[in-house]
């Protein structure tokens, strides 16, 4: 379960304050597949930054399972995110490792024994349909494989949530298309989804709950929702 309790985030720039999500509320609960809509600013990073504890929050609570994420130290935070998995637009693989190696790497901090590496990371691998490509690099790869790569990395500590941040900016509709079935065939498999995007047809066709952000406030959130914001 998570937990967003009347959440407001105001940053301190050189323009002066930025008030960019304001007295925030909303719950998601396990196994859901929730999208977080809003133009470029509504504040969907934010939220996101806030879940994972890198930015704490100016008021508010925000609880992620038995973890109260405002008052989390360092060390508890690294613990607590070992249960979330993030995709970002930019891929952020590691340039010098293979497929096979960005996704072993995730199982290597994590302290997985190689046994357990030799056997998860082909799997994951199989999922995400680049058994063939295992050993190529990312530069060698099309976005979408490389996107798929990055699934497969935040997926491979079986995390309790994947977030994923615009993961189809950078590819073409066939690509995103790929990219959102995989998110809902890992969601079906029991692992929460919270999806950052502001590309409307994917949002259409998803028929699952969306909370739609505008100036950093929730204007609406529904089951099933469409996206009739712009
Ligand atoms: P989105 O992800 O929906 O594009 P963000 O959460 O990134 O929106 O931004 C929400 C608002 O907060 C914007 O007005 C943005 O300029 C502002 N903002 C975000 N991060 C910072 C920061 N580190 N310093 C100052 N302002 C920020």
């Amino acid at each position: 379960m998570i937990i967003f309790q009347g959440v407001t985030k105001t940053y301190k720039g050189s323009q002066g304050e930025v008030s960019a999500i304001r007295e925030i509320s909303f719950k998601i609960d396990p196994r859901e597949f929730v999208s977080l809509v809003g133009k470029s600013g509504a504040g969907k990073s934010t939220i996101i930054k806030l879940l994972t504890g890198e930015e704490k929050p100016t008021k508010g609570r925000i609880i992620f399972g038995s973890y109260d994420v405002t008052k989390q130290e360092q060390d508890e935070l690294y613990r607590m995110r070992r249960h979330i998995g993030t995709v970002f637009q930019d891929f952020k693989l590691l340039p010098e490792k293979t497929a096979y190696e960005n996704i072993a790497f995730a199982l290597e901090i994590a302290g997985k024994p190689q046994t357990e590496i030799d056997e998860l990371v082909p799997r994951a691998l199989d999922i995400v349909g680049l058994g063939r490509q295992a050993y190529n690099f990312p530069r060698e790869m099309s976005g979408g494989e490389k996107q798929r790569v990055a699934i497969a990395r935040a997926m491979i500590n079986n995390p309790d949530v994947i977030i994923a941040d615009e993961p189809t900016g950078n590819l073409d509709p066939i690509n995103t298309a790929e990219i959102i079935n995989l998110l809902l065939k890992i969601n079906e498999l029991g692992t929460t989804i919270i999806l950052a995007t502001h590309n409307k047809d994917i949002i259409n066709s998803l028929k699952r709950r969306v909370i739609s952000l505008e100036n950093g406030e929730i204007i609406r959130d529904e089951e099933k929702g469409k996206y009739i914001l712009f």
